[in-house]
């Protein structure tokens, strides 16, 4: 058996949280591999390792020196080391770097230098081979991974060394140079390695017991979901809960690993469990309808009305205009002589004028209306599928409650409900739907 686990920036924060990654690690021999971000915050005003490094790196394209914040970044290791007792000469390596450091040097090679010091100090720590990510993580310039070549070298040190550390975040490319991912990229370093190696689980282990049910500054403390989807998840991603870079999910979903959030602080809590299929409810879970909800603010309708409208080709040429303006569309519902189409406000604010009357030009209609402040609130869950009456069981608490639904949109696999809301009854559409069917 083997499990992947990947500790998040505040997990490596310092010695302490150093020493919770260990009991955690050596609690099962099955966490073989083991991928490290940079050392997050240790304090709500702290920096992030890799912001900090960043900063240097502005620093020196200005020709300002950064040598306090390079002296800053060491010392933090320093001290993780004298911490924990361990024998390496950081200040050699940092010396060495520093001697490097010019205008030309490489942004992704100096910001990945956050992840490669706080993997090396957690190798050392745990006693486990140092797996370098630029000799086991291959990727080209446009960002795509080389599996092959991964899955080869992970396994191959894997049979050499037993259990490794893999520092997250960036990758090698053709040419051996170092290419950081997107912010957050340890995750897919994490799913990487997991899939690479057939892992049984992938375990991502951060500061939260799994992904809350609803927003915890709406809803008063919030249960966390035991089990999902992918599919669930990428729903309430899309509509703005965060916990995982979305990248992450696609090495693990592909080979029907599951993905387990944890939380390094609460370790005995079981976390969140991401799987493809659900086949039997064993769970608490099981007497609620909804597995979460989430939703976010801002948003608009277009509505066009016209007599005779021609739903491909007005429509067509709806979509044209609205795509030449890269105007990401949400939702769109269709009647007779009419449909709606739901955008996010921050796409259109300062065109909406510029798309108005390319769409009165184009389709000549009787009348284009648009309607601000627009809230979507998504109730996701997998037990809604197939099931009659359940969208006359939402909309009669909503409406119980005083809130007036103007658009609603459900997906054809029925995973999950979409209303639009006025942004100011956001927070009450959120409240009622986890009270009345998740909570
Ligand atoms: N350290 C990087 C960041 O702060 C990558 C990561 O933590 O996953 O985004």
């Amino acid at each position: 058996m083997i499990k992947v686990a990947k500790f998040g920036g505040s997990s490596v924060a310092d010695a302490a949280q150093f020493k919770r990654v260990k009991s955690i690690v050596e609690e099962n021999p099955d966490r073989r591999v083991v991928v490290i971000s940079a050392a997050g915050k240790r304090s709500s005003d702290d920096h992030k390792m890799t912001d900090l490094l960043y900063l240097c790196h502005a620093h020196l394209l200005y020709g300002v020196s950064c040598e306090p914040i390079f002296r800053d970044i060491e010392k933090r290791f320093c001290d993780i080391r004298d911490q924990l007792g361990l024998d390496f000469n950081i200040e050699a390596e940092f010396d060495t770097l520093w001697e490097k450091m010019d205008k030309d040097m490489s942004v992704d090679y100096l910001v990945s230098r956050g992840e490669y010091f706080t993997s090396r100090l957690m190798a050392a720590y745990l006693g486990f081979h140092f797996l370098d990510a630029s000799d086991c993580i291959f990727s080209d310039y446009n960002g795509s991974f080389d599996m092959e070549k991964i899955e080869s070298a992970i396994k191959e040190a894997l049979r050499k060394y037993k259990k490794v550390v893999i520092p997250g975040f960036y990758s090698s490319l053709p040419s051996g140079k170092i290419k950081l991912m997107s912010r957050g990229g340890s995750d897919i370093t994490g799913a990487l390695a997991a899939a690479a190696c057939n892992a049984d689980v992938y375990e991502n282990w951060t500061d939260v017991s799994g992904i809350l049910m609803a927003d915890p500054r709406i809803v008063k403390d919030p249960k966390p979901i035991e089990k999902i989807t992918y599919a669930e998840l990428r729903e309430l991603a899309s509509m703005g809960a965060s916990v995982l870079h979305e990248e992450s999910i696609l090495p693990v979903k592909e080979k029907g690993i599951p993905l387990n959030i944890r939380n390094t602080n609460n370790p005995s809590h079981p976390g969140t469990m991401i799987v493809e299929s659900i086949d039997k409810e064993e769970t608490q879970e099981e007497r609620f309808l909804l597995t979460g909800i989430a939703g976010r603010k801002n948003f608009e309708i277009l509505s066009l009305r016209k007599h005779n409208l021609d739903n491909n080709s007005d429509l067509r040429k709806v979509l044209e205009i609205l795509e030449n303006h890269k105007i990401a569309i949400e939702h769109i519902s269709l009647g007779l002589d009419s449909f709606s189409i739901v955008f996010a406000k921050s796409s259109v604010e300062s065109i909406i004028y510029d798309v108005i009357s390319e769409i009165q030009k184009s389709l000549k209609p009787d009348s284009i209306d648009i309607q601000e402040n627009m809230a979507l609130v998504a109730a996701v869950g997998r037990k809604m599928t197939f099931r009659p009456g359940i969208s006359g069981l939402l909309f009669n608490a909503l409406g119980k409650a005083g809130v007036n639904i103007r658009t609603i949109a459900q997906g054809s696999d029925e995973l999950s409900i979409v209303v639009g809301v006025d942004n100011s009854q956001f927070d009450t559409t959120v409240r009622v739907l986890y009270e009345g069917f998740a909570g």
